[in-house]
């Protein structure tokens, strides 16, 4: 068997065992442009929201921003995100303050997006945390990701509360994530 012929099995092995794994993680981590994914998990005194979307959801654009529009778009997108507790306002029983917003968005100069940056797309994500004095009562989330965006159409959600697990998905214009029984 020659270096080569080795290698080739080798890459096929490779590739076998690659592909279940990397076709999990692309339907995990789908860039589908009118599409919001977002983790909920309510733990202890919090609530974490971590969100996954295309950059084209919320500018219309995904690259770094070129003329003064843009840059004015993009700047505006931020400082929406930023004060999260207008875009995701969570069961007032609940009782929760916005807490740490962290936003991933390399086009945009912001960290690193988890998703793959794939040719010609680009991510902008985040993770919303907020402390409440009764997160484990919370119900319900109105999320105000419709109103505040253009290009958000579906919102699909896992929730993680000490209630279960729960799926949702929410279309344009809906805008209250419930998982109550
Ligand atoms: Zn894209």
């Amino acid at each position: 068997m020659t270096l080569t012929s080795r290698r080739l099995i080798s890459l096929a092995l490779t590739a076998l065992v690659a592909t279940p794994l990397a076709a999990f993680a692309q339907a995990q981590r789908a860039h589908v442009h009118g599409q919001v994914r977002l983790e909920v998990a309510i733990e202890g005194p919090t609530v974490v929201i971590e969100m996954q979307s295309p950059l084209d959801n919320f500018t219309g654009f995904e690259r770094a921003p070129r003329t003064d529009a843009e840059k004015k778009t993009a700047d505006a997108v931020v400082a929406q995100l930023r004060a999260a507790d207008q875009l995701f306002r969570i069961d007032p029983v609940a009782n929760c303050k916005l807490g740490p917003v962290t936003l991933r968005s390399p086009a945009l100069g912001l960290g690193q997006a988890e998703g793959e940056a794939s040719e010609g797309h680009a991510d902008l994500d985040g993770t919303f945390a907020f402390n409440c004095t009764n997160a484990a009562a919370a119900k319900f989330i109105d999320v105000g990701l419709f109103g505040a965006f253009k290009g958000p159409r579906q919102i699909d959600a896992q929730i993680a509360s000490p209630q279960g697990q729960f799926k949702r998905s929410l279309k344009r214009p809906a805008e209250r994530l419930a998982w109550s029984k």
